[in-house]
Order: structure tokens, then sequence, then C-alpha cells
């Protein structure tokens, strides 16, 4: 009997109430990435998800199980990244009241696109207050329920729905990759790999400047950082989940690093070779692919692209300064 926080039967459940919701995404392919590393690879493209991410499956996932007490009072993260966004958009699909509890120096437009989809921003200082406390307390307080990014079997399940489409469109395969934060998206994947391709090897990729994963699968316990200095905002996370790594520990063979220069790089080669706009922390699993830290000559391999939510400045600037 499997004691696992998630289950296949969970992701499969979630696939169902995203039915519809959720966009189907694509599954590219490209010549010159498979001469380059003799892998035939089968990129899974959730930058091309609602909301720019995966991390809008999840989030819908959570809140269309609210009861109806939950839903009358309404939803809170303190997350200020893709979550926020995935949960303001989930909320008001779904009818319920978002609240966001962001840093006061977020950037504008995070700011704006949370708002956009009706969510109500709380800002806190991030030098003096505990966005977590606060939440919780915001929570306790007006009667809302609180959502983390990763660690809840709810959102872990959601994000497992990623892996479940990719395989019912690739098969069975020899490896899978995906991005590394808190755990949610690689324990939802390592999920559905399991169940439907037993024999598929999973890998999370992390940002060398924040190996806590790695460290944590190592030595069988969560490993806590300091906020890794890494252009992978979206896995600038402290520790995995404690669900996350129950499951992560017993799904996944492996976890590797990638720079943040193989990060720009890769999305260069997104940009330049597939025509597509990925975010850094969407580039690490194809980075890994892409500089050689996992083998995989000669075998079939999917590899998550897990977001596209970068300013276009930026994006333009980070490209030209790797030349
Ligand atoms: C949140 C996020 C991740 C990391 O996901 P976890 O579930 O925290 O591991 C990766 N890529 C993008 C684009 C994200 O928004």
């Amino acid at each position: 009997m499997s004691t696992l926080p998630i289950t296949f039967e969970d992701v499969v459940a979630a696939h169902e109430r995203l039915r519809g919701v959720a966009h189907r995404t694509p599954v590219l392919t490209s010549r010159t990435a498979n001469e380059r590393t003799g892998a035939q690879l089968f990129f899974k493209c959730e930058n091309l998800q609602r909301m720019g991410a995966f991390k809008f499956r999840g989030a819908y996932n959570a809140i269309a199980q609210f009861t109806p007490q939950q839903k009358a009072g309404g939803v809170i993260t303190f997350s200020s990244g893709n979550h926020a966004q995935a949960i303001a958009l989930s909320a008001r699909l779904l009818g319920v009241k978002a609240v966001i509890v962001m840093p006061h120096d977020a950037p504008a437009v995070k700011v704006e696109a949370t708002r956009g989809y009706g969510g109500e921003v709380v800002f806190y200082d991030r030098y003096t207050e505990d966005r977590e406390a606060l939440g919780k307390r915001l929570a306790a307080e007006r009667g809302l329920t609180l959502i983390p990014p990763y660690d809840h079997a709810h959102v872990m399940a959601g994000q497992g729905t990623a892996a479940k489409e990719l395989f019912e469109e690739t098969g069975e395969l020899d490896l899978l990759l995906t991005p590394l934060g808190g755990g949610g998206l690689l324990s939802g994947c390592a999920t559905a790999a399991h169940a439907l391709s037993p024999a598929c090897t999973v890998i999370g990729v992390e940002p060398e400047a924040g190996n806590d994963g790695q460290r944590s699968l190592r030595t069988g316990e969560i490993v806590h950082i300091d906020t890794p200095k890494t252009l992978a905002d979206g896995a600038q996370t402290q520790h995995l989940g404690n669900l996350t790594f129950a499951v992560i520990r017993e799904r996944v063979s492996e976890i590797v690093t990638v720079s943040d220069a193989e990060l720009v790089d890769t999305m260069k080669f997104f940009a330049s070779r597939m025509k597509l706009v990925v975010e850094p922390t969407g580039c690490l699993a194809a980075a890994a692919v892409l500089h050689g830290k996992v083998d995989v000559r000669g075998k079939r391999v999917g590899v998550l692209i897990s977001g596209g939510n970068v300013d276009l400045l930026r994006f333009a600037e980070l490209v030209q300064a790797a030349g």
C-alpha cells in the first residue's frame, strides 16, 4: 500500500477537473536539438499554458475542490510569482475572491497582472514583515483559505497532469526531466511517470546556486538554504516541502543543476530555433539536456518547459548580454 501524499488517481481526477479549462499544451520536437544531443527530445510546452505557466493546473485543481463555505470565504496566497497569477485567474474562473500578499517593491507588471485577473493585492515590507505570518493572520481574520505554491496535495496532483498529457502523446519514455523549485511540479510529474511509463527515469533540474533539492535527495533529509541568487526566479525556493519530498525521494532518481549562463543560452536556443519565449526558470530541464548534464544519447526524453513569463525588455537584455 502506498502512503505517499498523492496517487496517480489524484492526477487523473485533477485532469478531469481541468478538462476544457486548462490548455492541452503542445508537445514540440526539434531536429536541431535532437542532432545536438543524439537523443529524441519531446518538449512539453507549458510556457503556452493559460497565464503562461503550468502553475494554473495546480491552483485550479486546489480551488475547484473548495467546500461551498471555503468558496464563499475566498482564497489567499503569499507567493508573488506565477503561483499568484495562477491563483488569481483560477479564483476568477471559479467565482472565488482572491487575496495575494506581495512585497511592496514587487515589479509593477506582476502587480498589474494579478489585479488584471481580479486579485486583491495586499503589500508587505519584505525587510520587516514575515509574509507567511501575514498570510496566515489575514486568512484567520478574513476567513480565507491559504493555498501554498507547492506543498499541497491538490497543487501537486494538478501539476502532474502536464506529464500525464505528455505520456499520452508520446507513449513510454526513457527519461523525463522537469524544473525543480519547491517540488510541486516534479512530484506530480513523477507520480504520472510511475503509472504511465514505469521504467522512465525521472530527473529534477535546479539552479546551481540553490542545489538544496540535490542535497536533500542525497542525504535523505530536507536541506534548507538562503534564498539563492539566480536568474531562475521561479526556483528561488529555500527548501523542498514535506509532501513534495515524500514523493520525490520515492519516485525521482536524480537531481542535477545548471548555471545561469546555461539558462540564457537555452533561452536563446528556444527563441531562435523553436520560436518560443521561455522564462529562465522554464529553461532548467532543457538546459540540462542541451548542456550534457544527463546522458541522453540514443534515448527518448521528455523535457518539461515550465513557463514563459519574462518581461520582454529583460528577455532582450539577457539574450544580448550573452552575445
Ligand atoms: C514555480 C515554477 C517552477 C518550480 O515549480 P515547483 O513546483 O515549485 O518545483 C518552475 N518553473 C516555473 C516557470 C515556475 O513558475
